[in-house]
């Protein structure tokens, strides 16, 4: 079964299948340009907007997912805007290490919150999941794997950000594994 991807960011779906056990499900990101307008008030209400826009273009299946960083120290921020909160990514870390100047290490708890969304050919909603991650943002970025914050995310079990972490483990603790994982599970126990 091949379920489309409703991301325009080529990272995103190469690391959804690289966490992808299921050999009878082949993820596939959508084709050309896809940016809808993510106007959702909540990371579950932009997920579901770019589901469903994804599943009509492609009339079949389409998953999408909406991800935030929110950290503690700045009230939950940048959260529902982690993507557009710099227009670079490098100046995004920049944006987030500056706003974080002076907060001590045991003070800048921060998780990724991943939600993750289902829907079928008609765009209504199938299936739900959330997935996290905590951790802390570092002091300066490390590491170059990964993708977008990656460099400043620092796991504590691990004593490294995501962007050191061996190939492979980030798959193994991140908030798209943890929303992705029971979302397969779901495709694969319902959906033929
Ligand atoms: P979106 O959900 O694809 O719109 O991602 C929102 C923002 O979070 C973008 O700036 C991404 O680069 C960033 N982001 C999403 N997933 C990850 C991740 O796994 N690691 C680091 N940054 C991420």
């Amino acid at each position: 079964m091949i379920i489309t991807v409703a991301s325009g960011n080529p990272h995103k779906v190469e690391e959804m299948n690289g966490i992808n056990p299921f050999k009878n499900i082949v993820l596939k990101k959508i084709e050309g340009e896809f940016d809808p307008v993510e106007d959702g008030k909540t990371f579950e209400e932009n997920a579901i907007i770019k589901a469903k826009a994804a599943s009509l273009i492609v009339k079949d299946f389409a998953l999408a997912d909406d991800t935030g960083l929110c950290v503690d120290a700045l009230n939950g921020a940048p959260g529902l805007h982690t993507a557009r909160y710099a227009p670079t990514q490098d100046e995004k870390i920049k944006k987030l290490l500056v706003a974080l100047d002076g907060v001590p290490f045991e003070k800048r708890t921060a998780r990724f919150i991943c939600c993750m969304v289902l829907t079928d050919k008609n765009g209504n909603v199938v299936h739900k999941t959330v997935g996290k991650v905590e951790g802390y943002i570092a002091e300066e970025a490390a590491g170059c794997g990964g993708f977008g914050y990656d460099p400043i995310f620092y796991v504590p079990k691990y004593g490294m950000t995501l962007a050191e972490l061996p190939d492979g483990e980030k798959n193994k603790i991140s908030h798209r594994f943890n929303a992705l994982h029971p979302m397969l599970e779901f495709v694969s126990d319902n959906l033929k």
